[in-house]
């Protein structure tokens, strides 16, 4: 139903279109809950719709791997240049008219090995990822499922990106951004897959002779998993002003004090701990890091839901006993050890959900109702479509530029930043102007009755605020994007 908001959300006020159905429409109420469908008609994405206007784009069913229309622009760009030669000296004429001739290609693509990990994750979806297990663990909110984590640890992807001469499966960036793009859009729960990579690469790098050799095969293999403890109620964004405190006693060490947002603490049989071991020194020394047990005593671990669905932990620590094998690199020097585990994590941002959301969108907008009329005719409808195909679609160049820099061992710099603090807000803005849009029935959660698009508006419209908060909030990001791209001063 359009709302008094719709108009103020950055939509536009009122009609814009020309022909006599779309003014009609837009002068009415328009209502767009349960509606009886004639049909649903093949899905056709926008996204897609521009991949393929390009003369060499592929036929592959997905949008990851096809060139972008680059070349006609590229052309109409050369004809301008030389419509504009007149105007310049003749030096500078003969450098235009060069590069007017020359032909620039961007190659988009992933390349062969990603197209054959997509293959694969796509087979193993299909044998053991069921709709009732994408609801069940949606319902659960967990992000990990044993059973399923178990499977994907005996084909080899827990390990997948660690390097190959420690052990790992020596998988490239663009074969780990296709695993977790199509675990993603098919639902899959793979928090605790990304957090056991980072976890088990960090060992492999840092950790004893005794961790590497006891620890990181039964990560490997899915027999144990870790959960991140960095958060605290008193630091998030700033990670070094951890309190939770570990403090020698004889040859071990005893931890108190309490963890906010352990993800996936209730599943997992460890948590990878950051805490305080010195007050002496300034906030990033005097730290150390430590792996604990869930089921040690004197850890208490209590869910917290989100409004997203996911239910992350708070944990309590009273004198909670380790031993010092159980450290993770020098004490008093677990910054380092933090920065390296945060450096594996290349801001991946949300262009896989964001790209669904538009397939979900442009399903929804072009099925047609009983009397033959679609969503899509509506202006509004069409331009917030194609402003959500364009958002999915940046983020997702800006998820390339981020995993090329990687693949070439180049400084990510702010990149990482921009990738996520984009990705996160465009989502965001997108999923709050449809429900605008939709109004109240873009309310309805998947299952309820008259649910539009099968709750996805709804759905996106929950999870994309709690998108912006974790792996390091949008205003930290972008502090980090003008300091380090702007080169401004530091904000913190
Ligand atoms: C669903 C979810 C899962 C999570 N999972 C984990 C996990 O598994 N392990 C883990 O350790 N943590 C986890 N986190 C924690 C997450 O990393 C933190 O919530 C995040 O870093 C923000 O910290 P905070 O919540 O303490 O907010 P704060 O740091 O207190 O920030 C509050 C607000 O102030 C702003 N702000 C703070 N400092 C500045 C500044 N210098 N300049 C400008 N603005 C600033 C922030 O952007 C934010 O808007 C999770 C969080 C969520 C929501």
């Amino acid at each position: 139903m359009w709302t008094e908001q719709s108009s103020s959300h950055g939509r536009p006020p009122g009609p814009t279109a020309k022909s006599p159905n779309d003014s009609r429409r837009s002068h009415r109420w328009r209502s767009y809950g349960p509606r009886r469908r004639r049909s649903e008609r093949p899905m056709s994405v926008c996204i897609r719709m521009v991949a393929t206007a390009s003369p060499r784009s592929t036929t592959s069913s997905s949008t990851t791997d096809e060139r972008l229309p680059c070349r006609a622009w590229q052309a109409a760009r050369a004809r301008s240049s030389r419509a504009s030669l007149n105007s310049v000296s003749t030096p500078m004429r003969a450098l235009a008219a060069k590069r007017a001739s020359e032909e620039h290609e961007m190659d988009f693509r992933l390349g062969p090995k990603a197209d054959e990990v997509r293959r694969e994750i796509r087979a193993f979806l299909a044998e053991n990822f069921s709709e009732a297990d994408r609801r069940r663990t949606l319902e659960e909110g967990g992000g990990h499922d044993w059973d399923l984590y178990r499977k994907l640890a005996a084909e080899g992807w827990v390990s997948a990106g660690w390097p190959e001469e420690m052990g790992g499966g020596g998988r490239d960036p663009y074969e780990i951004l296709t695993l977790y793009w199509e675990l993603c859009k098919a639902g899959f729960p793979w928090i605790g897959l990304l957090n056991n990579g980072f976890i088990g690469h960090t060992l492999l790098a840092l950790g004893t002779d005794l961790q590497r050799k006891e620890v990181v095969p039964r990560i490997a293999s899915g027999e144990i998993a870790f959960a991140l403890g960095y958060s605290e109620p008193g630091s998030g964004s700033d990670v070094a002003a951890c309190r939770t405190q570990a403090t020698r006693d004889g040859d071990d060490w005893l931890i108190d004090g309490q963890k906010m947002w352990t993800t996936t603490g209730h599943t997992a049989q460890y948590i990878f701990m950051l805490t305080r071991t010195s007050t002496q020194e300034r906030p990033h020394r005097g730290l150390t890091l430590f792996l604990v047990p869930t089921d040690a005593e004197g850890v208490d671990v209590q869910p917290v839901h989100t409004m997203g669905g996911e239910r992350s932990n708070a944990v309590y620590l009273t004198r909670v006993r380790v031993a010092d094998s159980a450290r993770v690199g020098e004490v008093d020097k677990g910054w380092a050890v933090v920065r390296f585990a945060l450096g594996l994590e290349q801001a991946m941002g949300f262009a896989d959900l964001q790209e669904k959301f538009v397939e979900d969108a442009s399903r929804w907008a072009l099925a047609r109702d009983d009397e033959g009329t679609r969503p899509f005719d509506d202006p509004r409808v069409k331009e917030q479509l194609a402003q959500t195909a364009i958002h999915a679609e940046v983020s997702r160049l800006l998820r390339h530029r981020s995993t090329w820099l990687a693949a070439e061992n180049r400084d990510l710099g702010g990149k990482g930043a921009m990738t996520k603090s984009f990705s996160a807000t465009s989502y965001l803005d997108d999923a709050q102007a449809w429900t605008q849009i939709i109004g109240p029935a873009g309310m309805l959660a998947e299952g309820e009755d008259g649910a539009v698009a099968n709750g996805a508006f709804e759905e996106a419209f929950r999870q994309t605020p709690v998108n912006t908060i974790y792996g390091g909030t949008v205003e930290i990001l972008r502090s980090l994007v003008a300091e380090i791209e702007l080169g401004l001063p530091k904000s913190r």
